[in-house]
């Protein structure tokens, strides 16, 4: 028996959204964002999914270097680079052991790469702060980083270069390309290979490619742009969140349902009771007409979310019966949607899913 809730996630969609990223981008490499528990879909899942022969991806991002040693320790050989970079002295010899890349953002990481002896090199990416403003040095750093970085032999040659944008998601917004001009200026004419493009960079802005792209939400076949949906780019939600009903129950016209019985049916009705709450990681501000499919048919969320359940209105000639399937998001009702309904991102809702929640790869 399949346990419920469950977020089914289908390897063949991950894989031909990294088929599809590599078309739309076919002069780079792909670094797979899979931090954060893979966006939620299982971190060993998606790295083990995106390493066989016919589609590797070229490397992962991750954010922490605890993620970095499962995805080895599961057998991926691809390059894996840790986002945020490394926090401490001591992960620098595992990061070498591990075969690790890092971002330095920070002159304290300069400091700590100055102050030990590695049996290797390590390989750098070099975060520049192009207009972010959260990590990176700043351009009138640069040259004094760049320079401190050359002469350590701790530090593999040549140094990579990278830059993270904060508007790429804004398709009208021309600040990314002035992040994008700020990164080439500083970069221009040196070694190393170049990364600047998230999901919204690789869709929205092809001039920013360049020789890595670093896809995360978009290899999960959603669109990081508001209003858009990640169809609209030939890309295929991977997962759908399933539960199922527990409860139909006839309802009378001004009876109340839920928490707060702040919701009240002004006709007679059939509600169903979905087995997912808050502590599955579904919002619990998730408002009343949050759609909920039921059964193929799209029916309102009534009253509040509750800890494991929630309260769909099936309407008064609903036959549907304990057992029947709940798609929360998924194929049939896209994620970007129930997203802007409760008025938050795809990435939240894939992202905050608790362990409660089975994550079943086909
Ligand atoms: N690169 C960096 C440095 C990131 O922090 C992230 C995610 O936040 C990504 C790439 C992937 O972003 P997205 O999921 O928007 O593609």
């Amino acid at each position: 028996m399949k346990p419920f809730p469950r977020a089914e996630i289908s390897s063949r969609a991950l894989k031909a959204n990294l088929k599809r990223l590599r078309q739309i981008a076919p002069g780079s490499k792909v670094m797979a964002v899979v931090k954060a528990n893979g966006y939620g879909h299982g971190l060993l899942n998606v790295a083990q999914v995106l390493t066989d022969a016919h589609s590797d991806a070229d490397g992962f991002g991750l954010a922490r270097l605890e993620e970095a040693l499962e995805v080895r320790a599961g057998g991926v050989s691809a390059r894996l680079l840790l986002l945020e970079g490394f926090f401490r002295s001591e992960d620098l010899p595992l990061l070498v052991e591990h075969d690790i890349d890092t971002v330095v953002h920070h002159v304290s990481q300069l400091d700590m790469l100055e102050s030990v002896s590695l049996s290797k090199p390590v390989t750098v990416w070099l975060k520049i702060d192009s207009g972010m403003h959260r990590l990176g040095f700043h351009a009138s750093e640069f040259e004094g980083v760049y320079r401190r970085l050359q002469q350590n032999p701790n530090v593999a040659k040549p140094v990579h270069l990278m830059t993270h944008f904060s508007c790429a998601d804004e398709p009208k917004k021309e600040f990314t390309a002035t992040q994008m001009a700020h990164f080439n200026a500083l970069t221009q004419g040196l070694p190393g290979d170049r990364t600047l493009a998230n999901s919204a960079g690789v869709l929205y802005w092809p001039q920013s490619q360049a020789d890595w792209i670093r896809p995360g939400i978009a290899l999960y076949g959603v669109s990081p742009v508001a209003g858009d949906l990640g169809s609209n780019h030939g890309l295929e939600p991977a997962m759908e969140l399933v539960s199922q009903l527990i409860a139909v129950r006839e309802h009378s016209a001004g009876e109340s349902v839920g928490y707060g019985a702040y919701w009240t049916a002004s006709r007679d009705t059939r509600l169903g009771v979905v087995a997912i709450g808050y502590g599955d990681g579904y919002p619990r501000n998730a408002p009343e007409g949050t759609p909920v499919l039921v059964n193929g048919r799209r029916v309102p969320i009534v009253g509040r979310v509750s800890m494991d359940m929630l309260t769909v209105d099936l309407g008064p000639d609903a036959t549907d019966k304990v057992g029947d399937r709940a798609l929360l998001w998924g194929k049939d009702l896209p994620v970007e949607e129930v997203a802007e309904r409760i008025g938050t991102i795809a990435y939240e809702l894939v992202t905050k899913l608790t362990p409660r929640v089975a994550v079943c790869l086909d």
